[in-house]
């Protein structure tokens, strides 16, 4: 299995447009992160998760091809809004949790018609665990922005283990709703939108710290990053607390 970080940055990227901050403004190419979104590949299956609204810039950046298989965590703009390029994909299949598939319909009021209409051959429905190749791929639920919303915003994270391996995605959240289903990983990739633990319906950094000590992965990587501070402060800061690293756009791992 491989793994590869289209995007890192939070709702708006960094360089955030118009914005002077020293990070925006830096010339470290880690330091310059398209919106969240992971490719896994498992042999030749090739899973596309979340494709916001740089998508189209991710799948040409990094010579992609084709994808059999795309999966949504949630309905915020900045993971759903390339949704415009699976159209684009032959024989895709298009998958979320029941209550995600509610909002992205919401969201995208004529959606199904659209993507029924430009590709029939692409099949939208609620997700299913499944296994690909001996790695089982289920969803893990999570709290989003409960804060802010009168119901709680429906959010996931995709959990993919194998025999040797067993890793977790959870780019938002704010907590973890079922948290028994993240025992004994290996690889964590969380939240870390916002350095100080702000309340914003994100983890951030230093309580994503706490989240890495109470699960105790073998290794964390934050994604989801904020302009506020730079990528070496940032890989500098969580270095001290064990085996976590600061993704960057375009890392690849391969288990
Ligand atoms: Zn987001
Ligand atoms: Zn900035
Ligand atoms: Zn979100």
């Amino acid at each position: 299995m491989k793994i590869k970080f289209l995007g890192t940055g939070s709702a708006h990227g960094i360089p955030i447009w118009n914005c002077d901050c020293a990070v925006c403004q830096s010339p470290n190419p880690k330091d310059k992160r398209l919106r969240s979104s992971l490719f896994v590949e498992i042999d030749d299956v090739k899973i596309l998760l979340d494709f916001g609204p740089d998508c189209r810039t991710q799948l040409m950046k990094y010579g992609i091809k084709s994808f059999q298989y795309a999966f949504l965590t949630h309905a915020h703009r900045d993971h759903m809004n390339g949704n415009i390029e699976l159209g684009k994909q032959q024989n895709l299949i298009l998958e979320m949790p029941k209550p995600v598939l509610k909002e992205f319909y919401a969201i995208l009021r004529s959606g199904k018609y659209w993507f029924e209409k430009r590709n029939p051959t692409m099949i939208i429905q609620e997700f299913k665990p499944r296994t690909l190749h001996n790695v089982k791929i289920d969803t893990v639920k999570l709290e989003h922005q409960k804060d802010y919303q009168k119901t709680p915003f429906p959010c996931y994270g995709y959990i993919f283990e194998s025999n040797e391996f067993k890793m977790a995605y959870l780019s938002d959240y704010s907590a973890i709703l079922e948290e028994e289903k993240l025992k004994n990983l290996d690889l964590l990739i969380s939240d870390g939108d916002g350095f100080e633990n702000s309340g914003h319906g994100h983890i951030g950094i230093q309580d994503g710290i706490k989240i890495f000590q109470k699960l105790a992965p073998k290794k964390m990587l934050f994604t989801h990053i904020k302009h506020t501070k730079s990528h070496d402060f940032l890989t500098k800061y969580v270095k001290q607390f064990g085996n976590i690293e600061i993704a960057y756009d375009g890392m690849e791992l391969t288990f």
